[in-house]
């Protein structure tokens, strides 16, 4: 999720409470594909279940599911600890996968930066609310998540950048950069997901986001990556009764 800083506004956004609606298999077929499509991009105010700590990697935030607004990680630390020059925040947990994928990008001559990284559910609301204000509700919801359902949340979502290069969101596709090209063709070998790929916007419910990426840890990310779903479509494919992995 795009994450300049906006002046607060406050706005009152009326929500609809969605119906989660089951439907028919589609048209996926072979190798094990998944085979039911994910529902319609509704807008609601579900409270995900799950412990934001032990589910970070199953935990599916989307236009219908959120988090409480006290929801926190415990475990919270500068990405300075990645070796990032910067003050963002990401989980503990995230640290040394965060670093391989630095390491990784620099050794294939890409510096990387990271541009936003956890935001509490008050500080969504003020990006969300600056969003609103620019774009009008409507557009803003297709490029910015409401207060609790952000992905950057759980502390384990990264916008990412080139460290030279201006904020992500204001090249018209970052992942047609050197840097972005490298990121999306190799994040998910450090346990990284883009959460919002190009022509996925209806299985995601989100514009496309290229600098946008998830931590689910290598061995989630890498049956991700493979299923080719983007991560909302493979969550709900996988179901919520098989355990994780
Ligand atoms: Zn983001």
């Amino acid at each position: 999720m795009r994450g300049a800083a906006f002046r607060a506004v406050a706005v009152a956004v009326a929500l609809g409470v969605a119906l989660v609606v089951a439907l028919p298999v589609d048209a996926r077929d072979g190798g094990g594909a998944p085979t039911t499509a994910p529902p319609p991009c509704t807008y609601g105010d579900v409270v995900v279940a799950g412990d934001l700590h032990d589910d970070h990697a199953t935990v599916m935030l989307d236009t219908t599911f959120r988090l409480t607004s006290d929801a926190a990680p415990r475990d919270l630390v500068p990405v300075s600890a990645a070796g990032f020059d910067s003050t963002h925040l990401v989980r503990a947990v995230v640290i040394d996968d965060l670093r391989a994928l630095r390491l990784a990008a620099e050794a294939a001559g890409h510096a990387l930066a990271v541009q936003s990284a956890y935001r509490s559910f008050d500080y969504q609301r003020q990006v969300h609310a600056g969003w609103v204000a620019a774009l009008g509700e409507e557009r803003a919801r297709r490029v910015s998540a409401r207060p609790g359902h952000s992905e950057h949340q759980l502390g384990t979502a990264v916008d990412l950048r080139d460290a030279l290069g201006p904020a992500p969101w204001d090249l018209d596709d970052w992942a047609a950069t050197p840097a972005g090209a490298w990121t999306a063709a190799h994040a998910h070998h450090f346990g990284f997901v883009m959460s919002y790929p190009a022509g996925s916007e209806h299985v995601t419910c989100y514009d496309y986001e290229p600098w946008h990426y998830r931590w689910l840890g290598r061995a989630l990310a890498e049956r991700v990556h493979e299923s080719g779903l983007p991560l909302r479509g493979w969550l709900h494919a996988r179901g919520p009764a098989e355990p994780a992995p």
